[in-house]
C-alpha cells in the first residue's frame, strides 16, 4: 500500500511515525512538505519571551529516519483529490491512500494596516521577529488582538497576555504599560469554565484588560487605533496580532473545500474522496485548531491503514479529546483536558495551575521530539 502524507506538521509526523513503528519496511510512504523542519507551536511564545533560542526550538526533518518514509522537501503545486495525487517541484507523486495534513495558513495581508502597523506572531518568522520587537519596546499600550475565527489554540492568546506580563515585570516595564487582550470569543476557554475563571481571575490580577466578544477589522498606522469589527477603537503602541487563518491555496484549489474547510467523516476522518483522509487544522472536524488535537485524529487514520494493509477493519474511531498545557506566569502551568464529539456540548476538566504541570509540559514536547526525530530535546 502506498500512502502520500501532504504535510509533516502534528498530523503528518504522528501518521508517518505510527506507520512506520508497526509496519517497518513494509511501509511505502511519501511524507512532503515545503519547510526543512518542524516548530511545536508553543515553542514560538518561547523563543518570543526570550526563554530560548530559534535554533533550539528547530526540528529537521533532516533529523528524521523512519524505515519505510522518504521525506521530500518540496512545495505542493497541486492536489488531485480523485487520482490521490500531487504536483510539487521535485515533480508528481502518486498514492493508493492520500491523507493531506496541511494544516492553517495565516494570511496577515487580510487584515488592513497589520503588517505596516503591527506584528504577527502566530508564523514562526512572526514570532521570532516579535521578539526583538519587544527587546525594542519602551512601555506603553500593548494590545493582544485576534483578527478573525476560526484560529489555532485558542488559549494562546490568553498564555501571550501573562507571559507578557511577566516580561514587562522582569524588565521593569509594567507600570508605565497597559496590556488588553482583544478577543472573539465570550470567555478564555468556552469548554472549560474552570479554565476560563481561573484565566480571568489572573487576568485581574495583573490588571490584564480582558475584551470579549471582540474581533480586530483594521489597524490605522496613522492614528495608531484598532478598529473593531463593531466599529469601536483602541488605541496602542504595540499590537501583537493572530492573523486571519485560511487553508493552503493549493488545497482551496483542490475543490476539496466546503466553507473554507476540508470536509471529514468525524468518526473516520475520510474526506469524500474515496481513500482521501484529512486531519488537523486543514479540516472542519469540529475540534479547536490544535496539534494535539490533529496528531490524536492521525493516530486513527494510522489505525485504519494498519488495519487495511494486513486485511483486516479497523473500529478505531475519534473520541475528539485533548490535552492542553497552558501558561499562566510566574512559571505556572494549568492543565485543560477538553472533548468534542459532534452533535453533543463540548466538555472539559482543568488542574490548576502549579509549578509541578511545568515538568509534564516538558515530557510533552521532549516525548515527541523523540518519537518523530530521535532527538533528545527540553523545551527549555
Ligand atoms: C503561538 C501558538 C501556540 C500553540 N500552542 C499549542 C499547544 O500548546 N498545543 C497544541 O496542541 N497546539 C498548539 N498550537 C497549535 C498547533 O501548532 C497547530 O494547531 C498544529 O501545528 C496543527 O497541526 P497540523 O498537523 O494540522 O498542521 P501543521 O502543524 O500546521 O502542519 C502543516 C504542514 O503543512 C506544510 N504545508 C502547508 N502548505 C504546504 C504546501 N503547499 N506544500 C508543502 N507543504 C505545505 C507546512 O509547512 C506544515 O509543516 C499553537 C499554535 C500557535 C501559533
Amino acid at each position: 500500500m502506498r500512502v502520500l502524507v501532504l504535510g509533516a506538521g502534528f498530523g503528518g509526523l504522528e501518521l508517518t511515525t505510527l506507520l512506520s513503528d508497526e509496519l517497518g519496511d513494509e511501509a511505502d510512504i511519501v511524507l512532503i512538505d515545503q519547510a526543512d523542519g518542524f516548530v511545536m507551536g508553543f515553542s514560538k511564545l518561547d523563543v518570543m519571551f526570550g526563554r530560548t533560542t530559534a535554533d533550539a526550538v528547530h526540528h529537521s526533518y533532516g533529523d528524521m529516519v523512519k524505515p519505510g518514509v522518504r521525506f521530500v522537501q518540496s512545495v505542493i503545486r497541486a492536489i488531485d483529490p480523485v487520482n490521490r495525487a500531487v504536483e510539487t517541484d521535485a515533480g508528481r507523486f502518486e498514492a493508493d491512500v492520500m491523507v493531506v495534513a496541511l494544516g492553517a495558513d495565516l494570511d496577515p495581508a487580510a487584515t488592513p494596516g497589520l503588517a505596516e502597523a503591527g506584528h504577527d506572531y502566530y508564523t514562526p518568522e512572526g514570532a521570532f521577529a516579535a521578539r526583538e520587537v519587544l527587546e525594542s519596546f519602551g512601555g506603553g499600550r500593548v494590545i493582544i488582538g485576534v483578527t478573525s475565527t476560526p484560529f489555532k489554540c485558542p488559549p494562546a492568546p490568553s498564555e501571550t497576555a501573562l507571559m507578557l506580563h511577566d516580561y514587562l515585570v522582569g524588565r521593569g516595564l509594567r507600570e508605565s504599560s497597559e496590556i488588553a487582550l482583544v478577543m472573539p470569543l465570550g470567555s478564555p476557554v468556552p469548554p472549560s469554565p474552570a479554565a476560563s475563571q481561573a484565566l480571568l481571575a489572573a487576568f485581574a490580577e495583573r490588571g490584564i484588560n480582558w475584551c470579549p466578544d471582540a474581533v480586530v477589522r483594521s489597524l490605522d498606522p496613522q492614528r495608531r487605533v484598532v478598529v473593531l469589527a463593531n466599529g469601536g477603537e483602541m488605541p496602542f503602541d504595540l499590537f501583537l496580532g493572530v492573523p486571519v487563518h485560511r487553508v493552503p491555496s493549493v488545497v482551496a484549489e483542490s475543490g476539496m473545500c466546503v466553507d473554507g474547510w476540508i470536509p471529514v467523516d468525524p468518526l473516520t476522518l475520510e474526506t469524500h474522496y474515496p481513500n482521501v483522509y484529512a486531519v488537523g487544522d486543514v479540516t472542519s472536524v469540529g475540534t479547536p485548531k490544535a496539534g494535539v488535537f490533529s496528531e490524536r485524529q492521525a493516530a486513527v487514520v494510522a489505525d485504519r491503514l494498519i488495519a487495511r494493509h494486513r486485511n483486516l477493519v479497523s473500529a478505531s474511531t475519534y473520541d475528539g479529546t485533548g490535552i492542553c498545557y497552558v501558561e499562566f506566569g510566574q512559571d505556572r502551568i494549568g492543565r485543560v483536558e477538553v472533548t468534542f464529539r459532534s452533535g453533543e456540548p463540548p466538555t472539559g476538566t482543568f488542574d490548576e495551575p502549579s509549578q509541578s504541570l511545568r515538568a509534564a509540559k516538558a515530557d510533552f514536547g521532549t516525548l515527541r521530539a523523540r518519537r518523530w526525530f530521535g532527538r533528545e530535546w527540553t523545551s527549555y
